[in-house]
């Protein structure tokens, strides 16, 4: 990552007084007392003085795409949808009845029988971080079930275990 290039706005604002709210061509930097919105980072991000968009340089998961200065475009309307109170309420869903012990345990137990975390082996039991790194014996490993990696796997186990309810 080129630090120069991206800094190229940077460079010509950093003489300016940092309390100091600077605008040029309707953008702002971030400030100590005005932090980046995605971030959370005092320096190096910019937001538009209508406070509707901000421009992080450091995280892009979510953004709307990549602005000239090479930072990440979010869009508050967008981004903060979720962490509104007001709307947060109306798509919370309703809570899910937790299912009697006896069900649970058998589901689980079903999930540890379709997917072992044996099948997993040098992830799970003998990797780094592993069962058997974290002090469990090798036959205790036979009570741990894994939930696979792709999205698609989960599902399909998903769908095994609903059948199996
Ligand atoms: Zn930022």
């Amino acid at each position: 990552m080129s630090v120069n290039i991206r800094n190229n706005n940077q460079c010509r604002i950093i003489n300016f007084p940092q309390r100091q709210r600077i605008a040029i061509n309707g953008f702002c930097r971030v400030t100590k007392y005005r932090l980046c919105r995605v971030c959370r980072k005092p320096d190096w991000c910019g937001y538009t003085t209508d406070e509707q968009t901000s421009i992080c340089m450091r995280i892009s998961n979510g953004s709307k795409g990549t602005s000239r200065n090479g930072g990440n475009i979010f869009h508050h309307n967008c981004l903060f949808l979720v962490a509104n109170p007001r709307t947060n309420r109306k798509q919370t869903p309703p809570p899910i009845e937790i299912a009697p012990i006896k069900i649970r345990n058998a589901v689980y137990e079903e999930l540890i029988r379709k997917s072992p975390a044996v099948k997993y082996y040098s992830q799970l039991i003998d990797g780094p971080g592993g069962l058997l790194s974290r002090g469990l014996r090798e036959q205790e490993i036979q009570n741990y079930g894994a939930l696979p990696r792709t999205r698609k796997e989960r599902a399909s186990l998903a769908r095994t275990l609903n059948k199996f309810v």
